[in-house]
């Protein structure tokens, strides 16, 4: 009993039972980062994309160790000194690129895969690239178990884009690159939208949203500051 009282004390959250004290706490975060959204200056979020957000179960999506946190608004390490990004963070890019039913996305940086979930909510079918092989395989099979039939995973550098499925309706880069990739730039469709961290490594990065006119002139606008880490590969 001793023991058991030590650990409750010394882990300070209380255990939790089940699919219904999860269900709340996703409730509760969902409602943080709806106000957040107010506090940060954005427009509101949609409701579709607040709605899909509360459809996934993100304490499935981090390891043992992190479950407790999962419903914090913060993000958390998946392993191979990565991240799964704030929830804020992923509604927030999530809302900039307006997903309708027939989209097709590419997603770089699939890392748990929490993202995709959340995209694969509402729109046709979710590409996503992830350059560690441990997380692309964990992930792949954390989907596929979870029953997100409309994302489909490769391992690869992202930098280049996933050629025989493009174009796309949206890209959503989820590290911070140096540059805005050209190939991610030919990849997006006339009239299609692309988020991207681009700036240095060990510093706050800009959140950029491009969209690519029926011309194919690419408007930029600047979000704002952001955290994320690199995007690596040979590029
Ligand atoms: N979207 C993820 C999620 O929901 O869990 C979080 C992504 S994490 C912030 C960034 C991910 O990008 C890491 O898993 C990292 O390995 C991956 N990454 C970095 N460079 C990459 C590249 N060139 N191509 C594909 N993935 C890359």
């Amino acid at each position: 009993m001793r023991a058991l009282l030590l650990s409750v004390f010394v882990l300070g959250a209380p255990a939790l039972a089940d699919d219904a004290d999860f269900a709340a706490l996703r409730a509760d975060l969902v409602d943080e980062v709806r106000v957040y959204a107010g506090y940060a200056g954005d427009d509101p979020f949609s409701d579709a994309v607040l709605e899909a957000m509360g459809r996934v179960e993100r304490h499935k999506f981090v390891p043992q160790g992190q479950v407790r946190y999962a419903y914090e608004n913060r993000p958390l390490p998946i392993g191979h000194g990565q991240t799964i990004s704030q929830p804020y963070i992923v509604a927030l890019m999530t809302d900039l690129l307006e997903p309708a039913d027939g989209d097709v996305v590419l997603e770089v940086g699939t890392g748990s895969g929490y993202q995709a979930a959340v995209m694969a909510g509402l729109v046709d079918h979710v590409y996503s690239i992830e350059i560690i092989a441990a997380l692309a395989d964990s992930a792949s099979t954390r989907l596929q178990r979870l029953g997100y039939d409309n994302v489909t995973t490769k391992l690869g550098d992202g930098y280049y884009g996933w050629e025989d499925h493009a174009p796309f309706d949206s890209i959503i880069v989820t590290a911070a690159a140096s540059h805005v990739p050209p190939p991610l730039i030919e990849q997006l469709k006339p009239g299609g939208k692309m988020v991207i961290p681009v700036g240095g490594r060990f510093m706050t990065q800009l959140l950029l949203l491009l969209e690519k006119t029926d011309g194919g002139e690419i408007v930029t606008r600047q979000i704002g500051a952001v955290r994320f880490v690199p995007l690596t590969g040979e590029h």
